[in-house]
């Protein structure tokens, strides 16, 4: 175990879905000792590792930091539950594993935004050098990285359906979302590999356990950045209570995704002055942008009563369907545990006017009557899911430490529905939803509208439903953004502007949130971060 002031090239705070990835980079070569400090255990948990597992991990504080956020205004004073992982392998241990990466225009937005380096033929790169594409390689994918990328193990019914009734409402067919268009219709790809969660840890850390340079310390809680002279120098942390430091001989790299990371640089004093004055904490740097520009994507769902038994609320609420299901996935590694839950979706405009989609609706082949902090409950009856994500909300948001206390949860908050355009696109997402569900291909599986329900109809009470039931789809990204400014944290190179060898490398430094998932782009951030890193220690 460690001593005091040992010392590193590198240390990478958090071990998520960007963290594994610099860490397993910088360590690549043998020539950089790097330390990778994780507060959450190793991932033994089982159920992490079985795609259809989300759910078990979806609300267990073993792996789960169980953030919650502040009362929502404008959602009837609703708190929003933020599952994140506290695990090796950090949020791409217990996600949802839909790989997904956005639209290519998102990321030219990034260089318009004074991100130069980060357009989408930049990036693009990094996203195929991560990943193992069961398809074959092509001009947007690759194969060989250490990211499995899969197909879903088999058809479902209903998500057939889905996709039909999809087409027959007007979206064009897309066999990959991840390709040439964005808009249209189709199954999801997975970051699984032989029917297994392909987190991070299993990714990037698994290949490199051998490597003598690379120290992964799980249960290791950062709690302040070494800062000497406006240098980063090093990482004081707890390991089972116990204080102790590393020393950082080139840089530190702090990925402890979107909460973590703000939080940690406002621990060390690099954030809104008066807030840190508040806490008593010592001010190094007046950097109001941390914590600052919180964005997620937002998100409605809609549950139908099914009229076959073929969706998997029939499977939760038996438990000889459960045990049949377990041996099927341990003796063969297939039948419904193989998959991951969000199978197929589609991608729209809210308004035919925009250039990019701005929904994304995702199918899940089961429906449920809660899903918060207590877990996921399904209906007692046939259900399936359709969620309306609204991928581009203009709301922004904060995330402000509450108390000096490293193990204190931060305050989180949304400020959803802060301008027309968010409820109007939810609610044109909602009326699209409806749409589908009212296809020739899919409206003889609805036995009925559960959620929102039959009775909603108009502008106004779709406007209520929402307040009542919608929440952040769990892509949180933005508060330590990058720019070129001093609305920024971290320059384009994910410098943090004005304090030396630190930078930020997850989805807390994304200037806007992609219009899709944010595994895959938190992936390509930390394999474009390490790649800069060392490239710069080169030229030094
Ligand atoms: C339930 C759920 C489902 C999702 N489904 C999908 C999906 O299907 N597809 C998709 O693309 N995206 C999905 N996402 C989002 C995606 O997984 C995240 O955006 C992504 O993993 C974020 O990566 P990150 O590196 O920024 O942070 P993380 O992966 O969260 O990594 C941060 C790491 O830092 C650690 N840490 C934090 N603070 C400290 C500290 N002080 N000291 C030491 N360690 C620390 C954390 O424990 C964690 O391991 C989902 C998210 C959730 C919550």
């Amino acid at each position: 175990m460690a001593t005091d002031d040992e010392c590193f090239d590198y240390i990478v705070t958090g071990a998520g879905s960007a963290g594994c990835a610099v860490a397993a980079r910088l360590s690549e070569s043998g020539r950089y000792r790097v330390l990778l400090l994780e507060a959450g255990g190793r991932d033994t948990n089982p159920w992490i590792h079985i795609p259809m597992g989300f759910y078990k991990v979806y609300a267990d504080p073993r792996v789960n930091w169980m953030f919650e956020s502040e009362p929502e205004a404008r959602l009837d004073n609703r708190t929003l539950y933020q599952p994140r992982g506290k695990v090796l392998g950090g949020t791409s241990s217990i996600n949802g594993m839909v790989y997904m990466r956005g639209n290519a225009g998102d990321y030219d937005e990034w260089r318009q935004r004074g991100c130069d380096g980060w357009d989408y033929d930049s990036v693009l790169p990094y996203f195929r050098k991560a990943e193992d594409q069961q398809r074959g390689a092509n001009e947007f994918h690759g194969v060989g990285g250490p990211l499995r990328v899969s197909d879903q193990p088999r058809r479902d019914e209903l998500a057939d359906r889905l996709v039909e009734a999809a087409i027959q409402a007007g979206l064009p067919p897309n066999h990959d979302f991840n390709g040439a268009r964005q808009e249209g219709a189709g199954y999801f790809q997975s970051t699984t590999g032989h029917s297994r969660r392909w987190s991070t840890a299993t990714a990037y850390l698994r290949p490199a356990r051998n490597r003598a340079n690379l120290v992964v310390r799980p249960n290791c809680h950062a709690t302040r950045i070494v800062i000497e002279n406006s240098r980063a120098t090093g990482v004081n942390y707890l390991h089972g209570g116990t204080p102790r430091t590393a020393r950082a001989r080139a840089e530190v790299i702090v990925s402890g995704g979107v909460y973590g990371s703000p939080q940690l640089l406002q621990l060390s004093g690099i954030g809104p002055g008066e807030l840190l004055q508040g806490l008593g904490i010592e001010t190094i740097l007046d950097l109001p942008a941390v914590g600052k520009h919180l964005q997620d994507h937002f998100f409605v769902r809609l549950a139908y009563r099914c009229t076959k038994p073929i969706t998997m609320n029939e499977l939760a609420n038996s438990l000889p369907r459960r045990v049949m299901a377990m041996a099927r996935y341990v003796l063969f590694r297939s039948g419904p545990l193989a998959a991951n839950s969000v199978i197929a979706g589609a991608f729209a405009r809210s308004d035919p006017r925009l250039e990019r989609p701005d929904l994304q609706f995702n199918f899940t082949p089961w429906s449920y009557a809660t899903r918060d902090h207590t877990g996921a409950v399904p209906h007692p009856f046939p259900g399936f899911s359709l969620s309306a994500v609204h991928l581009r909300p203009d709301a922004r948001g904060t995330v402000h430490l509450k108390s000096p206390d490293p193990l204190a949860p931060p305050a989180i908050r949304f400020n959803f529905l802060e301008t027309p355009y968010d409820l109007q696109a939810l609610t044109a997402g909602m009326r699209l939803a409806r749409t589908f569900t009212r296809q020739p291909a899919l409206a003889p599986y609805v036995a009925e509208e559960i959620v929102p329900g039959p009775d909603i109809n108009t502008d106004a009470e779709f406007a209520a439903s929402i307040r009542r039931t919608a929440s952040s789809n769990l892509h949180p990204v933005g508060t330590c953004r990058m720019g070129p400014n001093g609305d920024a944290v971290v320059d384009a190179r994910l410098r943090v502007q004005g304090i030396g060898r630190l930078r930020v490398a997850d989805a807390a430094i994304m200037p806007t949130v992609p219009a899709g998932n944010t595994n895959a782009p938190s992936i390509m951030i930390g394999e474009k971060a390490a790649a800069m890193i060392l490239s710069d220690a080169r030229a030094a």
